[in-house]
């Protein structure tokens, strides 16, 4: 009982101060992900002996920790990446905002940080928007990046469950992921680390798992690819690329050659993404009548490249709330290059190009869906 006390958050306790000094508005075409940020911010403490207090609404400002503080020390962090987009009625719209509260309890539990009433914060993220408004451009492929985070504040040494906790939320102006429509990536599939496994948090949004990530990044940069791709365990299953989830469309070898829609099951070694339960759920819902099958099962690299040479890999892509999908060119792989379906010339193949096209409807309010969530 005192588990769901703690958990409750008031919203119609929410504080209000205004910024004296407005930003001026970056214009649209010059946003860089994640540089700008809005006016303000969305704070909420917790404690161990009174729970969540009330949260705040105040300026976009610095925070000032004691330099023993536990996040410092031992990655009491996790977070959310999700999107406010608005409609062609000017409405602000969240898409599925559900699932990230979901995904930030699940994190949060896992670090021994406060869960909360996830639709409390969705009322709160959504007075945080309105407040913001000026800031979401009405234009398709544009939107309001907002970044919940929770750390543990409080301050010790000791390893232990923090007695206190901060929730807040920043807010980022974003363009397109590709403003010149898609631009397929090639991947660089990463043998030497794993980012992920049995029994770990790689399917929680921990900071932690974040920053091991970025050497592998860096080093297929170097060697020319966009992104790395992980595999798992001497298999080599394909489990994710980068920050996103990812999907492949092959034919099969049997069952009269019936195009097949894969990505990796939800086994503890992914992240859960939003878009990629998305993207199932329409392809079971779209694609499904159209003769395809849909599978969240394991599959590893090899399938892929035997599906390649064999003329049956279709496509492949990635899918995460950034891009919505990320269509892939090639995968480098064991000293060779696996061409992943797309003809020269063409950037994105039939699927991922609908899956955009049916999200962003959804996200922008042009089909009416009940993943919207109008503010
Ligand atoms: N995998 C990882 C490791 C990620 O960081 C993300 C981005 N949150 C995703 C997948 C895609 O998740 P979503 O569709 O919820 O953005």
């Amino acid at each position: 009982a005192s588990a769901t006390k703690l958990a409750e958050i008031d919203p119609s306790k929410l504080s209000v101060e205004k910024t004296a000094a407005p930003k001026e508005l970056t214009p649209p075409e010059e946003l860089v992900f994640g540089r700008t940020f809005t006016d303000h911010m969305l704070s909420l403490e917790w404690n161990q002996s009174s729970g969540w207090l009330p949260p705040r609404i105040t300026p976009y400002q610095n925070l000032s920790l004691d330099p023993a503080t536990c996040v410092f020390h031992y990655a009491f962090e996790c977070f959310e990446g999700m999107k406010a987009y608005k409609d062609s009625s000017g409405h602000i719209r969240l898409f599925r905002p559900d699932k990230n509260m979901e995904r930030l309890n699940k994190s949060a539990a896992r670090i021994a940080l406060p869960t909360f009433a996830g639709e409390q914060l969705i009322d709160l993220l959504g007075a945080f928007c309105a407040l913001e408004e000026r800031f979401i451009p009405a234009r398709r492929g544009y939107s309001l990046y907002l970044r919940p985070t929770l750390i543990g504040t409080q301050r010790t040494l000791g390893v232990g469950p923090p007695g206190s906790a901060l929730l807040f939320v920043i807010a980022s102006p974003v363009g397109p992921y590709y403003p010149t429509g898609f631009k397929a990536v090639s991947l660089e599939a990463t043998d030497y680390a794993v980012r992920a496994w049995p029994g770990g948090v790689g399917d929680k949004k921990l900071g932690a798992n974040y920053a091991p990530c970025i050497v592998p990044q860096m080093q297929a940069a170097s060697r020319g690819f966009h992104q790395n791709l992980w595999l798992f365990g001497d298999d080599e299953y394909v489990t994710e690329v980068g920050t996103m989830n990812l999907f492949a469309a092959m034919r099969s070898k049997d069952a009269g050659g019936r195009p097949e829609l894969v990505t990796a099951p939800l086994d503890g070694t992914i992240l859960e993404g939003v878009t990629r339960d998305s993207i199932l759920a329409l392809a079971r819902e779209r694609l499904v009548p159209e003769g395809w099958i849909v599978n969240e099962r394991k599959f590893t690299m090899k399938e892929v490249a035997d599906a390649a040479d064999e003329g049956r890999l279709m496509e492949a892509f990635g899918a995460g709330t950034a891009a919505v999908v990320s269509p892939v060119r090639k995968i480098s792989w064991r000293g060779r290059e696996v061409e992943c379906g797309l003809e020269e010339g063409s950037e994105a193949g039939p699927v991922a190009t609908r899956m955009k096209d049916w999200i962003e409807g959804i996200q922008y309010g042009d089909e009416a869906h009940h993943w919207s969530h109008k503010v």
